[in-house]
């Protein structure tokens, strides 16, 4: 590889079929943005999966090169925030979806949309953790702004096995709460033991049919899932929690009544971690620093390589990966 160029995994879409190949690119090719990242790691997230499958038009346009999340190195920058060498995180901002992403070795960004990681995170844990760390520990922190205490009873995770899931149940069990795992692998209840889990519920539980209200069970819930899971969290939660909404890896739709919220005066809590401001996601990368457990989140991660990702991404919308995918865009 020249110094000018790097590579760089490449969708294009010719006859409505989305099609990826790894590419040698020249610098001059990269997107505007005042910093320049050597990208270390990338990582597979749902969202990448639909990208590179080319469902749910996720991206906007094409030449792109996809991977919502990555981290490195500043190699040049007019930024006075940042200088070269200094290392960063990146997740959201529409970055592989609307700006290339970091499925290359180099990328270019606005600083603004850069995380300068706490020391006692290494480049590879950074996308261990990634968009899907950030996405739970921003519905941890709304489901304790809204008044969840570790006293209050069990908190209920949905996806369990999915990387947001795993991280959920990792954090929460580091900060002392009971934690009920909800999945619909067999195979997965020791990992899920493993991560901090109490309790392990096989995922029919919570769409099995019933009134409008069922028993209190959850003192808070973090729903990766959506769809009759979230409304079977609804009817669910005990009186006065709340369900923090992240995703909707089973579906858009949510059928469901007012009770829950006119009887029980639960709270439905939206999160979305793509356009959260610079502060909270400081806090988040902290809060993340002081509580994942490192070998927990050793254990989640599997790193592959950038040619391995597209047989991979058919792999997580399918609902068959565990925890997070790691992209190792240098191998
Ligand atoms: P994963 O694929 O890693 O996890 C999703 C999990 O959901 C699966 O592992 C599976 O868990 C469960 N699941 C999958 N399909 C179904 C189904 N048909 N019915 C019920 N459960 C199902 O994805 P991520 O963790 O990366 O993302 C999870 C969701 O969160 C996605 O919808 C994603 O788009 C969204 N998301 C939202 C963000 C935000 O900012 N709001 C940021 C990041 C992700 P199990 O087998 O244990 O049941």
């Amino acid at each position: 590889m020249a110094d000018d160029t790097f590579r760089a995994l490449v969708l294009e879409q010719r006859d409505e079929q989305v099609t990826s190949e790894i590419r040698e690119l020249r610098r001059d090719e990269l997107p505007e943005g005042d910093t320049l990242v050597r990208v270390a790691y990338s990582a597979l997230n749902y969202k990448d999966g639909l990208a590179l499958t080319g469902k749910n038009k996720v991206v906007r346009s094409y030449p792109m090169v996809p991977g919502i999340d990555y981290s490195g190195t500043i190699e040049e920058t007019t930024s006075p925030e940042f200088a070269p060498g200094d290392r960063v995180v990146l997740t959201g901002w529409g970055v592989g979806e609307r700006r290339w992403g970091g499925y290359a070795q180099l990328a270019r960004v606005r600083s603004d949309w850069l995380v300068r990681l706490p020391e006692s995170i290494d480049l590879k844990q950074a996308m261990g953790l990634g968009t899907a760390g950030v996405t739970a520990m921003l519905c941890i922190l709304a489901l304790e702004e809204h008044g969840l205490t570790s006293d209050k009873g069990d908190v209920l995770v949905t996806g369990a096995s999915g990387g947001v899931g795993g991280m959920a149940v990792a954090l929460l069990a580091a900060l002392g709460y009971s934690v009920t795992a909800s999945t619909g692998r067999a195979d997965a209840r020791e990992y899920l033991a493993y991560l901090g889990a109490k309790t392990v519920i096989d995922r029919g539980e919570l769409t099995a049919p019933g009134g409008p209200l069922g028993s209190a069970r959850w003192a808070g819930a973090v729903d990766t899932v959506g769809g009759e899971t979230l409304a079977g969290v609804l009817r669910t939660l005990a009186y006065g929690a709340s369900v923090a909404a992240c995703g909707n890896a089973g579906g858009a739709e949510v059928n469901t009544t007012v009770l829950p919220f006119i009887l029980r005066s639960v709270n439905l809590l939206g999160i979305d971690s793509l356009a959260t401001p610079l502060t909270r996601r400081r806090l988040v990368w902290e809060r993340l620093a002081q509580f994942m457990p490192a070998e927990k989140l050793d254990r989640m991660m599997t790193v592959v390589r950038l040619a391995e990702t597209p047989a991979l991404a058919r792999e997580i919308l399918a609902g068959r990966t565990q925890g997070r995918i790691v992209v190792d865009v240098n191998a």
